[in-house]
């Protein structure tokens, strides 16, 4: 296959964040201007975080700015039609999943792990005592028949066999990144639930949709040499990858959907005052919300606290900019700019800064 396909392939966790709608402007214009297509794949891989109102919301967003996929879920008049590669969302292709883990493991390249939740965590534990990262490595002594037996009642993950060498890739924008093999782990594929991890699913989901050109936030750099050495495992095309900047607020951190948590979090400490019945949400939650900066409020409990405080929201997901009266068009223009420009100046010499939908997709 040579025409080009890109992919956006958001996990159903919550809202579309303002650096996925990017993601998937940048995925759709490359496909138009290629005469490619543009394909919507939904990642819902993790059972406990994933929710099907999350994804629709998500389409949703995405069809608003205007943002319409070739291939995947139908909604909105875009999608619709498989083209015979099955189901756009993970959760529904597990059987092809099964299917390449036995590939990986007829090659040699995936063995059984028997490690419990706490024995990993203990791990862990043990290397930060001594200020490493923890790696995850087959053991020295790993008996792969009395695995294979202990494997057909025990409950096991699969883990992927990374080379003891160090990975190249090759980045469109940022050229050649050379990942040392000390920074590499033998990655779980297959959870203890059965099922694939994040890492293994992408990998024959962009093999199996024709996926050219893999676009995506820098956050996912360290992601691409593992991916890149279970994709040669597997004997599949590599794809052209492009690790787009990452988006940062005004103050030079990076931005995150949980900011506007931290903002409100702020504004509850200075009160002093403000008790989990001001936030409508159960004692315990509120207690660990306010300790815990990875603890998200619902949405709705946050905007109502954050209304009662007088705290103005940081703008970080597109819905936020809906509710804000932001017209489509603009945000748009607006994500467009954020790593790229035209390179083009106006009659006036200055440069090119607003244009519409259509000037995107010729270039
Ligand atoms: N599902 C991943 C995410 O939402 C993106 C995967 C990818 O683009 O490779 O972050």
């Amino acid at each position: 296959m040579t025409d080009t396909i890109t992919r956006f392939a958001p996990s159903p966790t919550g809202h579309l964040h303002i650096g996925g709608a990017r993601t998937a402007l940048f995925c759709e214009a490359y496909a138009r201007g290629q005469g490619g297509r543009f394909v919507l794949r939904i990642e819902d891989t993790d059972q406990k975080r994933s929710s099907e109102a999350a994804a629709a919301g998500i389409l949703d967003d995405l069809a608003w700015l205007g943002i319409c996929w070739d291939d995947g879920p139908e909604a909105h008049g875009c999608g619709g039609d498989d083209r015979g590669v099955g189901s756009f969302y993970q959760s529904k292709r597990r059987d092809i999943y099964d299917r390449c883990f036995q590939e990986l493991m007829d090659k040699g390249f995936a063995y059984p792990a028997f490690d419990t939740p706490e024995e990993l965590m203990a791990m862990r534990k043990e290397a930060e005592a001594q200020k490493k990262t923890f790696i995850y490595r087959q053991s020295e002594n790993y008996d792969h028949n009395e695995a294979m037996n202990r494997a057909k009642n025990e409950e096991h993950a699969l883990r992927f066999k990374m080379s003891h060498e160090p990975v190249t890739i090759h980045d469109e924008i940022l050229g050649e990144v050379t990942f040392p093999f000390e920074e590499l782990d033998d990655l779980v594929i297959k959870k203890r639930d059965g099922f694939p991890t994040y890492h293994f699913a992408v990998i024959v989901d962009d093999e199996h949709m024709g996926v050219t050109h893999v676009v995506r936030g820098q956050e996912h750099l360290s992601n691409t040499p593992r991916h890149v050495a279970m994709i040669k495992a597997m004997g599949y095309r590599i794809p052209k990858f492009a690790h787009l900047p990452l988006i940062f607020n005004f103050d030079g951190s990076k931005m995150s959907k949980r900011d506007k948590d931290k903002a409100v979090r702020a504004a509850v400490k200075a009160a002093g005052d403000i008790t989990a019945d001001d936030a409508g949400v159960e004692e315990k939650v509120f207690a660990k919300w306010k300790k815990d900066k990875s603890v998200q409020l619902p949405q709705d409990k946050l905007i109502a606290l954050a209304a009662k405080l007088g705290v103005e929201l940081p703008e970080i997901d597109v819905e936020d900019f809906r509710r804000a009266g932001y017209l489509p068009e603009a945000i748009i223009n607006y994500i467009a700019l954020l790593g790229w420009n035209p390179g083009e100046k106006d009659a006036e010499g200055k440069d090119v800064e607003r244009f519409d939908r259509a000037y995107l997709a010729v270039l």
